[in-house]
């Protein structure tokens, strides 16, 4: 930070110097390295301070806040991200839009919902961005298979099924579930012309079954041929004495339909080559396949088998690419993925801390790709690596697992040599104690590179201790990083309201210097002490000292950083020793 740019801390000390002046010393302020979570952070972040029960749907979410929330999870679709984000916050602004002005424009004839197809191979993240997109939103979400609807039960009640699944999903809140978002993979097994499943008739009719509610229909939450349906329907009668008949209605419920289209390339490629004639265009020289996906228009999923009118329900289209092999290992770098945070909780349930070395990473994401299911690939890539350990180490003394291409290749032999019962080939706890360092180092770096957007979302000052704090936090629980910070968070939160317990007992000011801060919160996450007998130590420590300057100097207004509240008393002697001086200064001017 330049020279004359004053932080936050110093601001709140000049500020603080100049408010003593006008009014005296007995005027607080509260401020500095936390600023109130109200003011700065996003929508969300409060409604998840609105207890549990009732549940808020963030509906004003902007696309870009939208977009930089996917891209800390997800790995590369960027196109997707962007339409996604896009589509389904102006859906959710929409609906907010409708409901807040009473009806006006409720009642809008023909307005075309933002329900979404998407279209890509498995394990590209289709799934996976949904859910994140329904958890930030705050909405239901469920998943359903296409392929399963023709199979079961009549025609139109598998989609019914699923909104009733919606209102369970939503803990029973209709209110909740009437925003949720279905979505139905395999879309593209009902489409009637190939050589897909069942009868052509049949996958027709589930489309046209689909219809209705994905537009506008009211849906009976009282399965007809449900025994216990309709025994909850009667007991509710004896209770109350009424017959409710219970709907939803699915006006706002997104639907989002997704398949990996196989076979539609070479239909967008032929219709491309036929209108690129006469412009001289030179689309169709793009040798891939896959390249014609971006290209994909509502005609093409006509002459793939869809009925114009479902086509006409799906205005957004997405496309998601195939991911590589360099993906796959970025997919297992990022600190947010829950495929590394899972295998590393898993061990931690057998007390075993696993780190994995970047070589290894790299075979894992390399097996992966070979088996051609995308990010799907990697669990069970990473499964091979690591079962037998799993299965092992837990009967054994062993609590540090260095996952290397030495111990991919060797497993066996390194489960020995973990053990000690052979002599060790590889140093094995050294590689670990370096790859703790490396992991340090990579995950100070990813908060260094997202501390803008982390620093707003929290609202926390983002010192280089702090970020130490945050890593050491990361390293010792598994959990992703925001979820770190918002643990830690509170503490800070906590720590700065002793200042203010402290005014208030004794109309003394004490403002604590950002290692001060730090320094309580450590004491709070390494041992779990109460803030109470924190402040209680303060105050034994502080209170008479300060009140002793008071006396003398009239000063109300103290900083303490981390060295006072580690020696109080050499704090206090050089205070009144330096407030002496002052004194006897302005004596001798005088
Ligand atoms: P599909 O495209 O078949 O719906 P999923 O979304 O179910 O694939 O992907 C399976 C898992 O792989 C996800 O839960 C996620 O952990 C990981 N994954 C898939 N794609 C990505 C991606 N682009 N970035 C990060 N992780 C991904």
């Amino acid at each position: 930070m330049s020279d004359n740019i004053p932080t936050p801390k110093e601001l709140e000390k000049e500020i603080g110097e100049f408010l003593a002046q006008k009014f005296g010393n007995n005027v607080k302020i509260v401020s500095a390295g936390i600023f109130p979570e109200e003011a700065l952070t996003e929508p969300n972040e409060q409604e998840r301070k609105v207890t549990k029960k009732k549940k808020k749907i963030n509906f004003n979410l902007k696309p870009a806040e939208l977009i930089s929330y996917l891209d800390r999870y997800i790995i590369k679709q960027d196109n997707a991200k962007a339409i996604l984000a896009t589509k389904i916050c102006t859906h959710f602004n929409r609906i907010r839009l409708l409901e807040s002005s009473n009806g006006n424009n409720n009642e809008m004839v023909g307005g075309i919902k933002n329900n979404v197809l998407m279209v890509g191979p498995t394990g590209a993240g289709k799934t996976y961005m949904v859910k994140l997109i329904a958890k930030k939103i705050g909405v239901p979400f469920v998943k359903g298979d296409a392929t399963k609807f023709s199979e079961t039960g009549y025609v139109g009640g598998d989609v019914e099924d699923l909104v009733r699944d919606l209102v369970r999903e939503a803990n029973d809140n209709l209110e909740l579930a009437q925003y949720g978002i279905i979505y139905i993979d395999e879309i593209d097994k009902i489409a009637s012309s190939g050589h897909l499943i069942g009868a052509d008739i049949s996958r027709t009719g589930v489309q046209r079954a689909l219809l209705k509610p994905m537009e506008d229909t009211d849906i009976d939450l009282k399965v007809p041929h449900d025994p216990i349906s309709v025994m909850q329907d009667l007991e509710h009668y004896r209770k109350t004495g009424k017959r409710n008949k219970r709907v939803i209605n699915t006006k706002n419920i997104l639907f989002i339909m997704s398949g990996a289209f196989a076979d539609i390339a070479p239909i967008i490629k032929k219709r491309v080559a036929k209108q690129e004639i006469g412009f001289g265009a030179n689309i169709t020289s793009l040798k891939e396949n896959d390249q014609f996906l971006q290209f994909l228009k509502a005609e093409d999923l006509v002459s793939f088998g869809f009925e114009s009118e479902f086509v006409g329900r799906l205005p957004v289209k997405a496309v998601f690419d195939k991911l590589k092999e360099e993906d796959l290992y970025e997919i297992l770098k990022n600190p947010n993925n829950p495929i590394i945070l899972g295998k590393k909780l898993d061990f931690s349930a057998y007390g075993i801390d696993i780190k994995f070395d970047d070589e290894a990473l790299r075979l894992i994401a390399k097996d992966a790709y070979s088996e051609n299911t995308g990010a799907r690939g990697l669990i069970s890539a990473i499964e091979k690596v690591l079962l037998l350990f799993e299965k092992r180490l837990p009967s054994t003394q062993v609590k540090k697992l260095p996952v290397t291409r030495f111990i991919i290749e060797n497993q066996e032999q390194a489960l020995k040599e973990l053990e000690g019962l052979i002599p060790p080939s590889n140093n094995l706890y050294e590689i670990f104690e370096e790859l703790l360092n490396k992991e340090k180092e990579f995950v100070k770096d990813y908060i260094a590179k997202n501390i803008n957007n982390l620093t707003e979302k929290f609202s926390i000052n983002l010192t280089p201790n702090r970020i130490n704090i945050i890593t050491e936090f990361y390293l010792k629980n598994i959990m992703d990083i925001e979820s770190v910070i918002r643990k830690i968070k509170p503490n800070y939160e906590e720590a700065k309201k002793i200042e203010l317990y402290f005014f208030n007992d004794n109309n003394i000011n004490i403002v604590f210097e950002d290692d001060a801060l730090d320094f309580i919160v450590e004491e709070r996450l390494n041992s779990s002490v109460s803030i109470d007998s924190i402040y209680k130590k303060i105050l034994s420590d502080f209170e008479l000292g300060l009140k002793l300057v008071r006396e003398k100097t009239g000063k109300t207004r103290f900083f303490i950083d981390k060295e006072a509240l580690l020696s109080p008393e050499e704090y206090l002697e050089n205070l009144i020793k330096s407030e002496m001086k002052h004194l006897v200064e302005d004596l001798e001017e005088d």
